[in-house]
């Protein structure tokens, strides 16, 4: 990795960069609503139908052809709630699609944060301002942050919900940074996903450092980060080697 200049700030990705969120925690969130409510239906199998169209969300939220023409914002618990309706309306499950959304508003604020989070973060804001902007409802970024006394680490704490946009759109960014009070090309940006964080932080200007914990490979059409890591240890290391 070549040594390059030291930026003003480092911004970060939570779900899946500095937190855990794989589809083992979702399915329970889902046990559980299914138990609560006593649908006939497993946990799993809700899941996979419920996603179907929680991924038509994701898609349809930003038009990264024409930004500004995108629709307008709605929570995830707004979305999660439609597409709870969906799926207990096509499928006949006598459901509670507000209770099913705001249970999985309560358990997105219970993830488990990887090994080397804490350490990487504690060590990483004693040298450089720290930022996050995640995709999420503040009902259960900011809680999750605060249960590992990360909040601290941070100057600023953003989200879609606050900045009313969601990544990649260039609006997300600019509202980051213009919250960090930073040049976006004098930031570093780090998240886990090409096309939400490597490509709408490169398009913006600021170095998107792409976090790939499990050997992932881009594919055709992906956005290439400046920087590949394994670890957010990898970090400090290479802030330290920066000019
Ligand atoms: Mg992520």
């Amino acid at each position: 990795m070549k040594s390059q200049r030291k930026p003003d700030a480092i911004m970060f990705d939570v779900y899946d960069t500095l937190f855990l969120n794989d589809t083992d925690a979702w399915q329970r969130a889902f046990q559980q609503i299914a138990e609560e409510q006593g649908l006939d239906i497993t946990g799993a199998d809700l899941w996979k139908r419920w996603k179907k169209h929680e991924v038509g969300f994701r898609v349809w939220r930003t038009n990264m052809d024409a930004p500004e023409t995108s629709p307008p914002f709605k929570s995830y618990e707004t979305a999660w709630r439609e597409c709870f309706e969906k799926v207990f309306e096509e499928d006949n499950i006598p459901g509670n699609a507000a209770n099913a959304a705001r249970r999985s508003v309560t358990h997105m604020a219970h993830r488990d944060p990887f090994p080397e989070t804490v350490k990487a973060l504690s060590e990483l804001s004693t040298r450089v301002p720290l930022g996050v902007f995640s995709n999420a409802d503040d009902a259960f970024l900011r809680p999750m942050l605060d249960e590992y006394g990360l909040t601290s680490k941070f100057e600023v704490v953003e989200s879609s919900e606050s900045a009313a946009v969601y990544k990649p759109h260039p609006r997300a960014f600019k509202h980051m940074f213009a919250a960090m009070q930073v040049e976006p090309g004098k930031a570093w940006y780090v998240g886990d996903h090409l096309y939400d964080d490597i490509r709408g932080g490169s398009e913006v200007g600021a170095t998107a450092i792409w976090i790939n914990r499990n050997d992932a490979k881009p594919g055709p059409g992906d956005a290439t980060p400046a920087h590949e890591i394994t670890s957010l240890m990898d970090l400090v290391e290479m802030f330290d080697r920066s000019k």
